[in-house]
C-alpha cells in the first residue's frame, strides 16, 4: 500500500505521490538514517540547530539530495515530524499516522487544499509524518507566508505564553476579509476547514495553524491546510476547539442544552463572515456525508486497532452532535431533493439527547420559507395527527423539527392492522 495515499498494490510511493511530493523522483519511503535517539542526538542537533520546536512536537527539516532525503540545516524543502515525546499527551506512537490520515481524509474525500504529505519510515522502521513545504517556489525562493498570530501582531511578548490561543475564529475571518482581495473563496475555504476540524476532533487549530500566503501574482490568499489531526486521540480531555468560534457562540438554545457546538453556532459564524447561506448549507452537508468513505479510509489506515476504534468513535460522536441537513434527510427518505418533502412519505426520526423517536411525515410547507430553511427547521406532521391535518391543513397539527438535533431519519412502514 502506498504510504502516501493508501493506494493498494504498490511498493513504496505510487506515481501520483512521487510526483506531488518529489516532482517524480523515485524517492524511497524509507529514510537513509535512524529516528532521533540518544546515540545520534548530536548529529540531529548539528543539522537542525535552527529549527523551532512547536509545542511538544519536534520538527526536522529535510532536503532532497539526488533521490535521497537528508536532514538539512538550511534550504529545507520538507518537514519531518517523528513520534513526539510522551509529555502530557497519550498514544504518541500514533501521531504520525493520525496526522497523515486526517490530512488524507481532508484532501481525498473533502477536496480540501492541503499540504502534500505522506507517512515515511526511518531506517530502523519507526514511522514519521513528512510534508512538503508549500512556501518554497519552483526557483527555490520563498513565497511570503504569515500566520494569523503574526498578522494580528500576537506574540509571547504581547499576549503571554498562550498567545496563539488568544482570539476567536471570527477574528481570523475578519483578517482574511481585510487582507485577501476578493476574499470569499478564502473565507469559504476557512469556514470549511473549521467545520472539518470540528467533525474530525482537531482541537488544536490555533492562530498559527492558519496562514496567508503570497501567490505568484503577488496578492495574498489563505494557504493550504496543514497540521490537521484528530487531537482527541492524544489529549482526550481538552476542549473541542482551540479557540471560540465568535464572541457569544454559546448563546443559543442548542448550546444551552448540549454544552457543545452544533450546526447553529457554525451557521452563525458563517453569517458573520458574510458567507451565503446556500454555500454554508452545501459546505456543512458535504462534511457530514461521505460517512462510508471516511470509515473505509480510517479502516485502511496504519493506525493501530485501538486508535482506529477511537478515531471512529470520535467521528461518529461529532456526526451525531452536528445533526442532519435538508439534503441528508431527503437522501435518507430517498426523495429527490428538488421535490422537497412530499407529504406521502412516512418517516421515523431519531433525535439526539434526550434520545427519542417520532414517526409521521415531512410536508411541503418549507418551500419559500427562508428563515425556516436557513435555520434547518422543517414542518412535520406526527402520525397521530395525519388524518386531522389532511382534512384542512390546520397548522395546529404541525410539529417543527430541528434538523440540528436529528441523528437519523428512515423510511417508516406502519405495522399492518
Ligand atoms: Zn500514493
Amino acid at each position: 500500500m502506498c504510504p502516501g495515499c493508501y493506494k493498494e498494490n504498490v511498493d513504496g510511493y505510487c506515481t501520483t505521490c512521487l510526483k506531488k511530493l518529489f516532482d517524480g523522483k523515485k524517492v524511497s519511503h524509507i529514510l537513509p538514517f535512524d529516528a532521533p535517539k540518544d546515540e545520534n542526538y548530536k548529529d540531529y542537533q548539528d543539522k537542525t540547530r535552527k529549527l523551532s520546536i512547536s509545542g511538544v512536537q519536534l520538527k526536522y527539516s529535510l532536503k532532497l539530495d539526488g533521490k535521497e532525503l537528508q536532514l538539512a540545516e538550511t534550504g529545507g524543502e520538507y518537514i519531518l515530524k517523528p513520534i513526539p515525546p510522551s509529555v502530557q499527551i497519550i498514544n504518541t506512537s500514533q501521531a504520525p499516522e493520525n496526522e497523515h490520515l486526517t490530512m488524507q481524509i481532508a484532501s481525498q474525500i473533502f477536496d480540501i487544499d492541503t499540504a502534500d504529505n505522506a507517512l515515511i519510515y526511518f531506517k530502523d522502521g519507526t514511522p514519521a509524518y513528512i510534508t512538503r513545504r508549500f512556501d518554497i517556489n519552483p526557483e527555490g525562493g520563498k513565497f511570503l507566508q504569515e500566520d494569523m498570530a503574526q498578522i494580528n501582531g500576537k506574540t509571547k511578548q504581547s499576549h503571554g505564553e498562550n498567545f496563539k490561543y488568544e482570539g476567536d475564529y471570527e477574528e481570523i475571518g475578519k483578517l482574511i476579509s481585510k487582507f485577501v482581495p476578493a476574499s470569499m473563496p478564502s473565507l469559504e475555504a476557512f469556514f470549511k476547514l473549521l467545520v472539518f476540524n470540528y467533525v474530525f476532533s482537531n482541537g488544536d487549530a490555533h492562530l498559527k495553524n492558519f496562514s496567508l500566503i503570497q501567490s505568484p501574482m503577488g496578492d495574498y490568499t489563505l494557504s493550504r491546510a496543514y497540521d490537521l489531526m484528530c487531537t482527541e486521540l492524544h489529549t482526550p480531555d481538552e476542549r473541542e476547539t482551540a479557540i471560540d468560534l465568535y464572541e457569544g457562540d454559546d448563546d443559543n438554545e442548542f448550546y444551552a442544552r448540549e454544552r457543545r457546538y452544533g450546526q447553529v453556532s457554525f451557521r452563525e459564524l458563517a453569517k458573520r463572515l458574510g458567507i451565503q447561506s446556500t454555500r454554508v448549507h452545501r459546505i456543512i452537508n458535504n462534511l457530514l456525508t461521505a460517512r462510508d468513505k471516511v470509515e473505509s479510509m480510517i479502516n485502511s489506515s496504519m493506525l493501530n486497532e485501538k486508535s482506529k476504534a477511537n478515531y471512529l468513535k470520535y467521528y461518529h460522536g461529532k456526526l451525531s452532535i452536528m445533526g442532519m441537513t435538508e439534503i441528508m434527510i431527503a437522501n435518507a427518505l430517498d426523495i429527490n431533493k428538488h421535490d422537497q418533502f412530499p407529504s406521502d412519505r412516512l418517516a421515523r426520526i431519531t433525535f439526539f439527547r434526550p434520545r427519542r423517536t417520532i414517526t409521521g411525515k415531512f410536508i411541503n410547507k418549507l418551500v419559500n420559507d427562508t428563515p425556516r430553511i436557513e435555520n434547518n427547521l422543517y414542518y412535520f406532521v406526527e402520525s397521530e395527527h395525519i388524518e386531522k391535518y389532511d382534512l384542512n391543513q390546520d397548522e395546529q397539527y404541525l410539529t417543527i423539527i430541528e434538523g440540528d438535533a436529528v441523528i437519523s431519519v428512515e423510511p417508516f412502514t406502519p405495522a399492518a392492522g
